[in-house]
């Protein structure tokens, strides 16, 4: 992929990711349920495909991270930002307080 491609690929992604963060934040309630309706799975989808480019080899590492002679060992930075970002509560955004509050420090079975 040439600069040029490369450029215009991370601009739109960047501005698709601006727009549903804008939806999120101001769209009304109908909206943003369309918006998960569709949005989640295309979600999912993309974490999955990402993650399985980063499955552990044979040997414990990263198939797609690292160079040719060395490839990092797993989990690598996708995998690691997946569990902050899928799995991890932001506990600076969320009541500390309720009685859902202890679980959500816990890992999801699956
Ligand atoms: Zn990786």
């Amino acid at each position: 992929m040439n600069e040029v491609l490369a450029s215009t690929l991370r601009k739109a992604v960047y501005e698709r990711l601006d727009y549903l963060d804008r939806l999120v934040n101001e769209a009304d309630v109908p909206s943003r349920a369309s918006l998960a309706d569709s949005e989640i799975a295309r979600m999912t989808a993309a974490w999955r495909s990402l993650l399985a480019d980063h499955e552990p080899d044979e040997r414990g590492r990263c198939r797609a991270c690292g160079g040719w002679r060395r490839r990092r060992p797993h989990p690598c930075s996708v995998w690691t930002t997946a569990h902050k970002n899928l799995i991890v509560v932001d506990t600076r955004s969320t009541p500390t307080t309720g009685r859902h509050t202890a679980a959500s420090y816990l890992p999801t079975a699956g």
